[in-house]
């Protein structure tokens, strides 16, 4: 399996900048760096997949976790607990991510929604919530405008402008909404019939061939899956290959690294890092730039401790894996009379953002946003999962439920802000290691109240989209606290002040002048439910800026 694709750099070259992780930030990064004309080397610690190498085949891909996060956790939910290993494909706990280059960005579902300004600065408008930290960002929805623009242009997001309560947009979708699916139609139809406002679904995959890519083929093994088509608005297919294409950006696969070096001036001089031989390696360069996500960019700062940074590298605040935030989710099931054939296509192509803003009336804090989809849209997960609580799952009537239901079933999802709260954490488990003997992560989390609130909120919204829509049956299934996550926020947040968040406005560390962080880590507030397009619009915004300092000599 191919390695890197371009460049080469020699063992003993300082480059500009190494990226560590080449997913949804680093991916955007290793591309607007590159361009710039900076030499940049690009570590991930997943293989590279060529389009073709992506299979339709659930079980070496959720049960067997082919392309799947390889570090082991743990799990408690608070601080006195001793935490227990939770993997996601036993039992759908933990942590559900990618470990491929392209990063979670090659298997996610695409739904690619901007934060909205109320997101920037809830805090202020809000003021305190009891038992979270809520902070306002040091950016506002202004300045990250003309990035998000580049990621509907560059990366490539189909949709069409105008949805409810849309903010300010610059300029129109590059390519329009992909085609309605069933789901879609039903959604529409019913929320339209409760007076709410449901639009098309800004997706990031092509409705339409972009940027040399083509369109959305429709195959159905999406979310969770990698697109051999390159519709799929992955990094590996929008970012990757024309960083390659520079001459000056070296992707190198299957190569972990396990430490940011630092000198004794306290600058960051490169990584350390087991190549794919398992051989230790050092990169040195000007600059390091951690785009690991959420759980494994705190997990590698804490690795990185050093005399300096006894508590771990750029922690001096204690804020470092602190405020993980991974957004509700509330999945409410329904059985249709007539086949709605939603395991074709794309997941989402309808969803309504009516509840986006968080409401004193309703006496908690929180927002959200609602979609239709087939969320068992595979034979093995339906086959496990189709039932409803308390139905008996074998024998002869089982088995012709799913039969006749497989076609007929979609589920109404309801995705919800989680508040930042100091005691949810990730830190290095102290007994559980990985295959490198390295501290697995540990997970310390509980949702806020009010988080468990807004998601059975949006369940009861849910609930009500599949009787408008004539759904037969309708499953309730119970909210309960967090045991797994997808989207892994906040955990080295952006601020001003360097006793309450781990980087500047602009990414940089503000222990280290040459250590910048940009993926679901910098996040101040989790958004109601999409993080990803905001986290690529970051890494634009990120990597605009780093090359101007790089220019200025300011690394
Ligand atoms: C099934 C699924 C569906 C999703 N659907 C959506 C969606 O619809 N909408 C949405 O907004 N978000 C979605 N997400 C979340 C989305 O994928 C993430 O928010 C996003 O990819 C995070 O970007 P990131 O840059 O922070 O990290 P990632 O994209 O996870 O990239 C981090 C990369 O760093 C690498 N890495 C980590 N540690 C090291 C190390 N020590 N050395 C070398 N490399 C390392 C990893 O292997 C990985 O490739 C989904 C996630 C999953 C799992
Ligand atoms: S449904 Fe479309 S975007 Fe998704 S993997 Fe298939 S072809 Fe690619």
């Amino acid at each position: 399996m191919p390695q890197s694709y371009s460049v080469k750099y020699p063992p003993s070259a300082v480059v500009d900048f190494v990226i560590v992780g080449s997913g949804a930030a680093g991916g955007v990064l290793a591309k607007e760096l590159s361009v710039a004309g900076f030499a940049v080397v690009v570590l991930e610690k997943g293989p590279r997949l060529r389009p073709e190498q992506f299979a339709h085949d659930e079980y070496r891909y959720l049960f067997q976790n082919e392309i799947g996060f390889k570090t082991p956790v743990t799990w408690r939910e608070h601080a006195k607990q001793v935490a227990t290993p939770a993997s996601f494909n036993d039992g759908m706990r933990g942590i559900w991510a990618a470990q491929v280059v392209g990063g979670s960005s090659v298997h996610f579902t695409a739904n690619f929604w901007r934060f909205r300004p109320v997101d920037f600065d809830e805090r202020s408008r809000l003021g305190a919530i009891p038992g979270a930290s809520l902070a306002d960002w040091p950016i506002s929805y202004d300045d990250l405008e003309p990035y998000y623009t580049k990621v509907d242009w560059e990366v490539g997001v189909s949709g069409a402008a105008g949805g409810w309560g849309e903010p300010r947009r610059s300029r129109p979708y590059p390519v329009p909404p992909l085609p309605v699916k069933s789901a879609g139609v039903l959604f529409e139809r019913a929320a339209k019939k409760l007076g709410w406002h449901p639009f098309p679904a800004p997706m990031a995959i092509l409705s339409r061939p972009h940027n040399g890519r083509g369109a959305c083929q429709s195959c159905g093994f999406c979310m969770g899956y990698g697109c051999e088509f390159g519709a799929k608005s992955s990094t590996l297919a929008s970012m990757i290959p024309i960083a390659e294409r520079t001459g000056r950006c070296e992707v190198r696969a299957n190569c972990h690294v396990r430490k940011v070096e630092l000198d004794a001036k306290g600058r960051a001089t490169g990584v350390i890092y087991f190549d794919a031989q398992g051989k230790e390696q050092l990169q040195r360069a000007r600059a390091v730039v951690l785009a690991c996500n959420g759980a494994e960019t705190p997990r590698l700062l804490l690795m990185s401790k050093n005399k300096h940074f006894p508590q771990g590298l750029a922690n001096s605040s204690g804020m470092v894996g602190k405020h993980l935030m991974f957004n509700g989710g509330a999945i409410v099931p329904g059985l249709y009379e007539h086949p709605l054939n939603e395991y074709k296509g794309v997941q989402v192509t309808r969803i309504a953002l009516d509840w986006y803003d968080s409401d004193a009336k309703r006496g908690f804090y929180g927002g959200g946003g609602l979609d239709a989809r087939a969320d068992l849209t595979l034979p093995i997960f339906w086959g496990l999962a189709g039932g409803a609580p308390g139905q008996r799952n074998w024998g002869s009537d089982y088995k012709a439920f799913l039969a006749h239901n497989f076609t007929r079933q979609m589920s109404v999802m309801g995705h919800t802000t989680s508040l930042p709260v100091e005691s949810n954490t990730i830190t290095l488990d102290p007994t559980l290691t990985d295959a490198h003997g390295l501290p697995a992560i540990r997970v310390t989390y509980r949702d806020h109240e009010d988080d468990l609130k807004m998601t059975r909120f949006m369940q009861e919204r849910a609930r009500e989209i599949h009787v408008a829509a004539g759904a037969k049956q309708v499953v309730d299934f119970p909210v309960g606290v967090s045991t797994s996550a997808a989207h892994l926020l906040g955990t080295c947040r952006m601020g001003n002040d360097p006793k309450s968040s781990v980087v500047d406005r602009f990414h940089r560390t503000h222990d280290v002048r040459n250590l910048f962080i940009c993926d679901g880590s910098s996040l101040v507030t989790s958004g109601r439910g999409q993080p990803t397009m905001t986290i690529m619009a970051l890494a634009f915004r990120a990597g605009e800026h780093l090359a101007a300092f790089a220019r200025r000599g300011e690394i």
